[in-house]
């Protein structure tokens, strides 16, 4: 039967060698077949043409190999490029390609839905369906990768996992996603190019530090006092401001990475100087490379509002006054519900 066949994707090297040498293949069979999965990203045991029909034969007949497949593209006035992806069960993510001059960014989801009900978050609303596995993130980076070379000629210069999901909460796949990203036998990535973006799970930052990572991690803040956190972010219930500047300060000491902050400013909730004085507070207490403020990028489901242009800019000027670096993050893809936040599989 189809379902009992192992997946070719995630065995190992090793086993992959194993099999082949029982079945009497020469062995550089292992390195050809390992490169067309990872480096070429086959989607087929047919399109592994320097192979015999026999063996891609017998490989089919003893493999699966589910990939994720494109189910539609959306492209904005700006260039910006929304994809949504088929998992092999049916369950859909989306995936962002963000070009400008200098950078070919891909925003890439980590979970089908999300668990973690933030109030301004479209894909909070949705149930949280499954954690994708490391392989189909990794085939989400790819497909996207190629996006960017049709469109621009370009490879992706940067990473960042801002789509579906709390990446921390599937850590193992987010993990082995950037092992293969990054790995020479993968896209040979830089980690420094690659930023994990979390709601902020006191634990799992701390677990990144252990681990000892190479890539950067940016931090939704989005209120600097407990109370308006948790009114809007539920997991501040168990993840408080304290909390998670101990353990950013622990993931610093151990990994020395780009900490960034992000700051959806919301009227008349976390856009006063009173707001930015306690978002300073906190700045000071971690070693925050640059605050980003994020235009709030309206959704059907909630009812907050941005602040006018001018209450933005003395919000970003209060803090540049104070010595803060702070940036304003322009949304891309707002007329394609491209934008931060807005993904949930409408379109
Ligand atoms: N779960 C992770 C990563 C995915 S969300 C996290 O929460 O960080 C990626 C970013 O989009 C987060 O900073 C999130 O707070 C932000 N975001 C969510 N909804 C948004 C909205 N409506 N407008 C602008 N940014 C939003
Ligand atoms: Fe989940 Fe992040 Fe959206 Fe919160 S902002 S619901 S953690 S995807």
């Amino acid at each position: 039967m189809e379902t009992e066949k192992r997946n070719i994707r995630r065995i190992t090297k090793e086993e992959l060698s194993a099999y082949l040498q029982q079945a009497g293949e020469k062995k550089f069979r292992t390195g050809q077949i390992w490169d067309w999965i990872w480096l070429k990203h086959a989607s087929s045991f047919a399109d592994m043409t320097n192979l015999s029909n026999a063996l891609r034969q017998k490989l089919a007949g003893d493999f699966s190999f589910p990939s994720v497949k494109i189910d539609h593209v959306q492209i904005s006035s700006d260039g910006t490029i929304k994809s949504s992806f088929l998992l092999h069960d049916g369950n859909k993510v989306e995936g962002v390609l963000i070009p400008t001059e200098t950078r070919q960014t891909a925003c890439i989801s980590s979970q089908a839905g999300c668990s973690l009900n933030c109030k301004f978050c479209a894909t909070g609303y949705l149930e949280r369906k499954r954690n994708l596995d490391f392989d189909e993130i990794y085939d989400e980076v790819c497909l996207i990768n190629q996006q960017s070379m049709e469109s621009a000629g370009k490879k992706l210069t940067n990473i960042v996992y801002m789509g579906m999901g709390e990446p921390l909460l599937n850590y193992q796949n987010m993990m082995k996603s950037i092992e293969r990203i990054t790995s020479p036998e993968g896209l040979a990535m830089s980690p420094r190019r690659i930023t994990v973006s979390t709601s902020g799970i006191s634990r799992m930052i701390k677990k990144l530090g252990d681990d000892k990572v190479h890539f950067n991690l940016a931090l939704s803040v989005h209120a600097a006092n407990d109370k308006k956190r948790s009114q809007i972010m539920p997991i501040n219930d168990k993840n408080d401001l304290n909390s998670l500047v101990e353990a950013l300060n622990y993931f610093y000491q151990q990994t020395k990475n780009d900490i960034t902050f992000e700051y959806i400013l919301f009227k008349d909730l976390n856009d006063s100087l009173k707001d930015a004085d306690e978002l300073i507070k906190l700045y000071r207490q971690v070693r925050v490379k640059v605050i980003n403020l994020i235009e709030y990028n309206p959704i059907d489901q909630a009812h907050f509002t941005k602040p006018s242009m001018e209450k933005i800019h003395a919000f970003r000027d209060y803090l540049t006054k104070h010595r803060v670096n702070a940036h304003l993050r322009v949304s891309r893809g707002k007329d394609i519900d491209a934008a931060c936040g807005q993904l949930a599989n409408k379109g």
